[in-house]
């Protein structure tokens, strides 16, 4: 094997460090001598990072709990880098794995980019790290359409969407994610009992299989593979590129906050308010009051409208029981409400608490059993183990989910339970992943689903043929298929190594 030329934009070594002229077969490592066993890296139009600082800020993620350097990151130039890695990578069983590398550049820098990720989903457990940063663009915008590459973020969709009088349907929490992240795990926020998950939107992709092979896959095309991918955790393939519904915005966000004491009262209520339909967004969420001696329930219930056309306010709270003379109505613009939650992102950060480990939990609940769950994780839960944070929680209508990865309770009505925890220095995050577990299982037992996000330490196969149910079969069928070598995303740990 000879050393790769001058224009293969392959390598960028450390400082004083010995350049890396390809892969050592034998060794499983990277050789600095060419030789028998030596492999050559593929010619790329992007970079492959192979030694230095630029392995370490990939090396771990949002939740700090999982760290591990990769061998190399990839940032692509090209779809072709992708075909040409993954095959490389599949030829010596090289694990790889995108990195959403999402954030507000504009408030971090390119430094604070990160993946979301809260216990190393997107860690390639020493292999390749592939950069989303190198495929971020939004390429298209049409009536009701968009095209984008999978490392653009939802707020760069949402704000290019904007511009043209069109916005995402279901828009995350927080937008600052990359689309293909969200994409892989589903995508849940306020508007998902109108619209679903993220992945409902979705109307084509473009996919690298683990064999190198670029696929275009809708629901009219190449079903299998679009199935197996939508929410699917990274392990059938690499999504490049997503063609996505949009819809026509409306200019003003009315924001309805309402408070609860009691949570008979807060399900019954947000229940029956995702029954009739009258609101476009219903969220929700659990913090110690202010007193600190109990829980309280705040639905957060929206609805959107044109200026010059207000909501009938009366109308809307109709029949509802919160606790009286403390339910606030404010309103502000669509694009205000729709990133709400980057002043509580600056505020996380200002104060030290985002850097730290972050022990996030997040569950789907049966409605009939959601009472049940939520009595017992109030008496576990404590305010530090919300720290700076808080616990969403609100209901969605299973029918609005057609996704079919996307594993939920089978009740008509689920309850999704995010514990977005920040807790403060010195937690003891062992101890709050263990209490993850022993949340998890109740879950189980009740018949609830666990969200691919989150911290749940121990998942055993047996966890995951649990999870899946019925589709495990399907879900082993299709990564034998579309990624024979087992390489692709393995810090889901859903397939054993
Ligand atoms: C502050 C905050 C708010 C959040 N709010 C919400 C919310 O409202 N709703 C919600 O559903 N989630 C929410 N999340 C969770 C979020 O969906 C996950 O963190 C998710 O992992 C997306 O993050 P990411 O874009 O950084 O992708 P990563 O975390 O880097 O990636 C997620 C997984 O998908 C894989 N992956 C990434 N890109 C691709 C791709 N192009 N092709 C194939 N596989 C890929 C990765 O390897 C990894 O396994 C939030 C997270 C944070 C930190």
């Amino acid at each position: 094997m000879t050393r790769p030329g001058l224009s293969r934009r392959a390598l960028i070594a450390g400082a004083g460090a010995a350049v890396v002229v390809g892969w050592n077969t034998t060794t499983r490592a990277w050789a600095d001598q060419p030789g028998q066993a030596v492999e050559q890296l593929p010619a790329l139009d992007g970079t492959m990072t192979l030694q230095g600082t630029g392995l370490e800020h990939f090396s771990s993620d949002f939740g700090h709990i999982v760290t591990q350097s990769p061998r190399a990151v990839l940032r692509p130039a090209s779809v072709r880098d992708i075909q040409q890695t993954v095959a490389f990578a599949r030829r010596h069983r090289i694990p790889v794995a995108v990195n959403g590398q999402s954030g507000d550049a504009a408030v971090v820098g390119q430094a604070g980019l990160e993946s979301h990720s809260s216990y190393g989903q997107a860690n390639p457990r020493g292999g390749i790290a592939i950069d989303a940063r190198g495929f971020n663009r939004v390429l298209a915008l049409r009536p009701g359409e968009a095209v984008v590459e999978a490392g653009a973020t939802w707020a760069q969709l949402t704000d290019a969407a904007l511009a043209q009088g069109w916005a995402p349907p279901c828009l995350t929490d927080y937008l600052h994610l990359s689309i293909g992240g969200t994409l892989s795990v589903g995508g849940i926020g306020g508007a998902v009992q109108r619209h679903g998950l993220q992945t409902d939107t979705v109307r084509e992709l473009d996919v690298v299989t683990g064999t190198g092979e670029l696929v275009t896959a809708s629901r009219e095309r190449n079903r299998d593979l679009f199935e197996a991918v939508l929410a699917g955790g990274g392990q059938v393939g690499i999504i490049v590129r997503a063609t996505l519904a949009l819809e026509p915005v409306r200019e003003r966000s009315t924001v309805f906050t309402l408070a609860y004491d009691d949570l008979d009262t807060y399900l019954a209520d947000q229940q029956k308010v995702l029954a009739d339909g009258r609101f476009d967004l219903q969220v929700g969420n659990v913090v110690r009051s202010a007193d600190g001696q109990r829980w309280r329930y705040t639905a957060e219930l929206v609805a959107h409208h044109d200026t010059g056309h207000p909501v009938d306010r009366e109308a809307l709270l109709a029949g509802l029981r919160p606790v009286a003379g403390e339910t606030t109505v404010t309103e502000e613009s669509w694009r205000e409400y729709a990133f709400r939650v980057d002043g509580f992102a600056g505020y996380l950060r200002a104060a030290g608490f985002w850097d730290l480990p972050k022990p996030w939990l997040s569950l789907f609940l049966p409605a009939s059993k959601t009472a049940t769950f939520m009595r017992e994780a109030a008496e576990v839960l404590s305010a530090a183990d919300l720290g700076a944070g808080l616990l969403l929680f609100y209901p969605y209508a299973r029918a609005r989910v057609n996704t079919p990865l996307a594993v939920l309770p089978d009740e008509a009505v689920g309850w999704h339970f995010d514990l977005l925890a920040f807790p403060a220095p010195g937690a003891d995050i062992p101890a709050m992943l263990q209490r993850n577990r022993r949340l998890y299982e109740r879950a189980v037992a009740l018949g609830g689903k666990r969200y691919l996000i989150g911290a749940i330490p121990d998942m055993t196969t047996g966890d995951w043929q649990h999870h899946y149910a019925q589709l495990w079969d399907r879900v082993q069928r299709a990564k034998r298929q579309y990624d024979p070598a087992g390489i692709l995303t393995p810090g889901q740990n859903i397939h054993a190594s």
